[in-house]
């Protein structure tokens, strides 16, 4: 197939904005492609080369092109930049600069889709030493062969720019009129994009094996899925209204989430948005790796950073420093591990398991997976009722994740690819807000450390004073911004508090490694003050069975040896700190929606 015809297109729809016009055209370029290169036109229509999860890019300089332009025309670099900078297009200048050279009166072979798809294909491969020479002479013998139009589009191309404007929906469309056997296809074909990712395969399983091909289209181990999207609603029982009464509640844990492909040969790793990120999570992989017990499997989960030394969830945004790092990644990975919570199964056992209900890949993932304190299935609950819901919603929040994930239990609850619906509903606290002041905590208690921290404390327990009472209440566990210092000189410092039991004076339903008659006492930062189903501050004060938490708290370095446990913050303090928050929210409630 000769190149000029792919071209002839691309002038027409760059002419059009008309959606059905730009379907028309393709359908005739389809009809004239032969079957076995309908991937590469899908592809180069695309402007790439491969589909977007193979993470393969042409990766030509504007710099090489200038060059491999001057060369072709004759003209300097200096000029071809002076043209690019006037019409902030390369391609219409290469194609005005072959037009001057009257290159229509030489003896022009023609280009074939097959030999312009090779070439860049090449260029797309080439690495290393002598690899920008070798592009050079890639791209100065394409161009010398090009048209003035084609050189348009082969410039665009090469820097990543084709952008024609051609949507995924849109050669969905044009497939199915010109093979598919008319607009009637397109939900299967869509169907098996879903699955796949790739139009380009999509594109040439519908041609070599027909619209049976694409019917029994099954997803496959290494192509990812697209991934399936939730609706959001923040009242309980609406949510209940719309799961017909019972549903799957599951934490939604504040990370990243990750498609894994794990095969006994290797294991890759996707991003929502279908990049290949294996290499920025060693971890995970390695993790998957050992703790999977078949031999290929598709699975979601979501990658959530850890305290090392308590294992408590940390904010998401520690984990998003990982990303663009290459080398000190391995320091990030040993300060900030991340533990990996599954929760869905897409593939297992040779089957697409996509199209079977929520509860059967439920429980697939549960049998496959070996846990352990770092990989463990996603916390689930079945929930008939708004009480339970709200209940399983604190525990979620004390436990640092951002809300729960309600999912469909019903015959409905397939695996949409690629699609939000409302079998998957997004349930987030109405508020997010940060803390005003700092709190001054009693330490009642302490968790030994693990990794790093052994023989230290990873964590301490803090309370509140109740004064009506004169009772300690805990508010949190806190486990970070203690430097090595403060980790060497917080068992001198508490040993002379320690006691068997817990103190009489002390309220707690957590129970540390070693309690502490209240006597120290720290100057503490955190995120936010919630509801908790654990922390007995407050408790009762806002909601029967709720206490209050502080979120993601950390200590600032203040000792407050200043003060004795009696004057540390009061519980009535902390009451008052969440109705604040939620006054703020009522005054500016779209500045804290969550
Ligand atoms: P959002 O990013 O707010 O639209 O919420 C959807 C995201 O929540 C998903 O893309 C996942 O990354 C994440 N998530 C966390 N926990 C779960 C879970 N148990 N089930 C599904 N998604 C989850």
């Amino acid at each position: 197939m000769l190149y000029s015809r792919i071209v002839e297109t691309y002038t027409e729809i760059e002419a059009t904005t008309k959606r059905l016009e730009i379907t028309r055209l393709l359908v005739e370029l389809i009809d004239a492609t032969p079957r076995s290169i309908i991937d590469k036109v899908v592809y180069l229509t695309q402007g790439k080369l491969y589909p977007d999860f193979l993470g393969i890019e042409l990766g030509v300089a504007e710099k090489l092109l200038f060059r491999a332009l001057a060369k072709v025309t004759g003209q300097t670099e200096e000029k071809i930049m002076a043209g690019y900078k006037k019409l902030g297009d390369l391609g219409t200048v290469a194609e005005s600069l072959l037009k001057d050279k009257t290159q229509a009166s030489f003896h022009r072979e023609a280009l074939t889709v097959e030999e312009v798809y090779n070439v860049f294909d090449t260029i797309a491969h080439e690495a290393g030493k002598g690899s920008i020479d070798s592009k050079l002479r890639h791209l100065t013998g394409l161009l010398g062969k090009a048209s003035p139009t084609e050189a348009r589009y082969i410039t665009r191309m090469a820097l990543g720019r084709l952008r024609l404007g051609v949507a995924d929906m849109t050669i969905l469309d044009a497939l199915a009129i010109s093979i598919g056997g008319g607009k009637e296809s397109r939900p299967v074909l869509e169907r098996a994009y879903n699955r796949s990712s790739d139009l380009g395969h999509v594109a040439k399983t519908l041609a070599t094996g027909g619209i049976e091909a694409i019917e029994s289209f099954k997803v496959t181990v290494g192509r990812p899925i697209r991934p399936m999207l939730a609706e959001r609603l923040s009242d309980a029982r609406a949510i209940l209204v719309k799961m017909n009464g019972e549903c799957a509640a599951e934490y939604k844990y504040d990370g990243l989430r990750v498609q894994a492909h794990v095969s006994t040969k290797e294991v890759t790793l996707f991003s929502r948005r279908l990049e290949n990120i294996t290499d920025q999570f060693p971890d995970v992989r390695q993790l998957l790796k050992k703790n999977i017990e078949e031999e290929a499997v598709i699975l979601e989960g979501e990658a959530v950073p850890v305290d090392p030394s308590t294992g408590e969830l940390l904010p998401f945004q520690l984990i998003s420093q990982r990303r663009g790092r290459k080398y000190d990644l391995e320091k990030t990975i040993g300060e900030i591990p991340v533990a990996f919570f599954p929760f869905d199964l897409l593939y297992a056992d040779t089957i697409d398991l996509t199209d079977r209900p929520y509860l059967e890949r439920r429980e697939r993932l549960r049998k496959l997976i070996r846990k352990n304190e770092k990989i463990n299935l996603s916390q689930q609950k079945i929930c008939n009722g708004p009480e339970a819901l709200d209940e399983f919603m604190e525990q979620a929040v004390a436990d640092g994740c951002e809300g729960l994930m309600i999912k469909s239990i019903g015959p409905d609850s397939t695996y949409k690819a690629g699609a939000r619906g409302w079998t998957w509903i997004k349930y987030k606290r109405e508020y997010k807000s940060e803390m005003q002041d700092s709190v001054d905590l009693a330490v009642v208690g302490a968790f030994a450390g693990r990794g790093r921290r052994g023989g230290a404390y990873g964590a301490l327990l803090l309370a509140a004073y109740d004064k009506s009472d004169d009772v300690f209440r805990t508010v949190c566990k806190c486990g970070s911004g203690f430097t090595d210092e403060d980790l060497n000189k917080l068992p001198k410092l508490l040993e002379k508090y320690g006691i068997s039991h817990p103190h009489a004076r002390v309220d707690s339903k957590v129970v540390p490694d070693v309690w502490f008659v209240p006597g120290l006492v720290l100057e503490i930062v955190g995120a936010e003050v919630t509801l908790s189903p654990i922390h007995t501050c407050g408790m009762n004060r806002i909601r029967p069975g709720a206490g209050l938490a502080i979120r993601f708290p950390r200590f600032t370095g203040k000792y407050r040896e200043d003060k004795s446990a009696e004057d540390c913050t009061t519980t009535d303090e902390v009451v008052k700190m969440y109705r604040a928050q939620l006054k703020k929210i009522a005054a500016n409630p779209l500045a804290e929606a969550a």
